[in-house]
């Protein structure tokens, strides 16, 4: 009988990343990434979950995230107490992939909570069920952070970092992001191609102050629109340009760029 072919998700290498996350899963190591927004790493753990046979359970985390919504919390239900596991505490039991996606942003309770969870224990201790809980083997802890967003207020402090692998990611080489680009988008490599090159020349602007800069994301998004017949700069300003700043002046240079490209 034929076996049903898996469809993973799809996932371009960049470098030596997915054999570094193999290698950190087999010796039970929690891994960071750490990079820009839209480069790829959620992609990345998604993939390699699905490679692993992993569920994956993923958390935004933001600055209300504490530790209390990550482990779990007693419920009123119908009149009786129950007790409902958050994110971590299902993702250590069910030996997942946990990905917490913008760590740094989390409380400073969240990171005392994970350090045993980060060493040779790999537990987590629920203070109000007064019970410990011990990570499955197959269970892996994945963080992203990065670096360069709100610098200096929210970095993490070196004593938790040091208790991760962690690899740097970044925006993938004009070739390949073409093709990521065209893949994602289902656009023309010649599309993308362009889509690249306005994206390298917004990041290499950097007298243009944006706090975030043109990612593989927005090149995607703008892809799409353009393969869907929006005229190429329209798609541009609104996929691009609109999202990345609100400053009028700022806006206009990055039109004047787009109208080089396109
Ligand atoms: P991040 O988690 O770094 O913010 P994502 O993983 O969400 O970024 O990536 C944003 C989008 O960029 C993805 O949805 C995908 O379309 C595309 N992408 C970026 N890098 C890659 C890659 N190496 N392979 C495939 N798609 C990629």
């Amino acid at each position: 009988m034929l076996k049903p072919q898996i469809k993973y998700p799809y996932y371009e290498a960049v470098g030596d990343e997915e054999l570094v996350l193999q290698c950190a899963y087999r010796n039970c190591l929690p891994l960071m990434l750490k990079g820009p927004t839209g480069c790829g790493k959620s992609r990345f753990v998604e993939a390699m979950a699905a490679r692993l046979g992993r569920p994956l359970i993923s958390v935004a985390c933001n600055e209300d995230t504490s530790a209390t919504d990550l482990l779990g919390r007693y419920l009123i239900q119908g009149g009786d107490t129950v007790w409902q596991d958050g994110p971590v505490t299902r993702a250590l039991r069910e030996g997942a992939i946990l990905y917490l996606d913008e760590i740094s942003e989390a409380r400073e309770d969240v990171i005392v909570v994970l350090h045993p969870l980060t060493d040779h224990r790999r537990t987590i201790t629920l203070d109000k069920r007064n019970e410990e809980i011990k990570a499955s083997p197959e269970f892996m802890l994945i963080v992203s952070f990065n670096p360069g967003y709100q610098k200096g207020l929210k970095e993490l402090k070196p004593s938790t970092r040091q208790r991760f692998v962690a690899i740097h990611f970044d925006y993938p080489k004009a070739e390949l992001e073409t093709e990521i680009v065209s893949k994602e988008a289902q656009c023309s490599l010649e599309i993308a191609k362009k889509l690249v090159k306005f994206g390298h020349k917004i990041r290499n602007l950097k007298e243009l102050g944006l706090t975030e800069t043109a990612s593989t994301r927005l090149l995607v998004d703008a892809g799409k629109l353009m393969r869907d017949g929006l005229e190429a700069r329209l798609a541009c300003d609104v996929a691009i340009i609109q999202p990345l700043t609100d400053d009028g002046d700022v806006m206009i240079a990055l039109r004047d760029v787009a109208a080089m490209i396109f």
